[in-house]
Parts: C-alpha cells; structure tokens; sequence
C-alpha cells in the first residue's frame, strides 16, 4: 500500500533520499531533516497508514518495539539519557505529513523546547469527561 502523493511513502519507494539510521521488513527510521534536536529520527511503518486509529495493532506492536531499539542508538549519539516521542494524528492535530510516524527526539537539560500548556477542570468535569470517555471502551 503506498499512497503516489505521499512524501514518506516517496522516502521508502526510494524516489527521493532519505538519511537512513534503522530498516526491516515493515519499518524504516531516517532522521528528520528539520530536526529539533539533532539526532531527531521518524520511524514509520513501509506502508502508508495516516493515523495511530488505521495503525493494525501488530505493525504498530513492531514499530514501537523498533521506536525502542532506535531511541537507544540516538540518545547515545545525542550523548544524553532524556528523550521525546510524540506523534501526531491529523492536521487538527499539527501533522503535517499524512503518513503515521513517531518522532524520537533527543533532549538536553535547558534545550528551549517547550510542550502544552496546563489547563484546569471546572467543579465535576473531570469525573464527567472521564465517564463519558470510559463509557466508549
Ligand atoms: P508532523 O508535523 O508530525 O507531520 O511531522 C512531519 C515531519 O516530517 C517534520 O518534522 C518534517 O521536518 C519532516 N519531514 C518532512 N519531509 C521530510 C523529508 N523529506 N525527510 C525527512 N524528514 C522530513
Ligand atoms: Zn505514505
């Protein structure tokens, strides 16, 4: 499954070049070329998947077990014991490629890297939320 105008799955058919760091079957890793950090690598799987939820749960079992295995390599490299992944699933979202992939980045104590903001609940919201939620599983 590749989808023709998908950069990634250009990346992986070998139609434009990537920096390869980990492949197998199923699973390539290459750094991103606009990293955060530098060391920061994208693992995705071969085939094209847009989101975590289209993800079969074998291949996404695979490529967290590869994430794993990579992530060493790169904080070693980094020189540094602390590391992100995160993963994005659709534009509302920030991703920007519509091609399932993780990011490992390496961090540094003080690097400037800054995530979300924290918010507040109001009075019973977060027992409701959480029912509502856990009535869905
Ligand atoms: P996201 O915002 O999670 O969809 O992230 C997409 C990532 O892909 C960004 O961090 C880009 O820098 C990276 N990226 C886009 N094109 C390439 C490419 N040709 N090679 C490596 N990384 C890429
Ligand atoms: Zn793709």
């Amino acid at each position: 499954m590749s989808d023709d105008n998908c950069i990634f799955c250009k990346i992986v058919n070998k139609e434009i070049p990537c920096s390869k760091v980990y492949e197998n079957e199923k699973i390539l890793a290459f750094l991103d070329i606009a990293p955060v950090n530098k060391g920061h690598t994208l693992v995705i799987p071969k085939k094209h998947y847009e989101t975590l939820l289209d993800m079969p749960d074998n291949l996404l079992a695979e490529l967290m077990k590869a994430a794993k295995k990579v992530a060493k390599a790169v904080i070693k490299v980094a020189r540094t014991d602390g590391f992100n992944v995160i993963q994005s699933n659709k534009a509302t979202a920030g991703q920007v490629v519509p091609h399932f992939h993780l990011h490992i980045i390496p961090r540094q104590t003080n690097d400037g890297l800054k995530f979300w903001p924290q918010g507040k609940y109001e009075e019973g919201e977060i027992e409701q939320i959480a029912k509502d939620i856990s009535a869905l599983l």
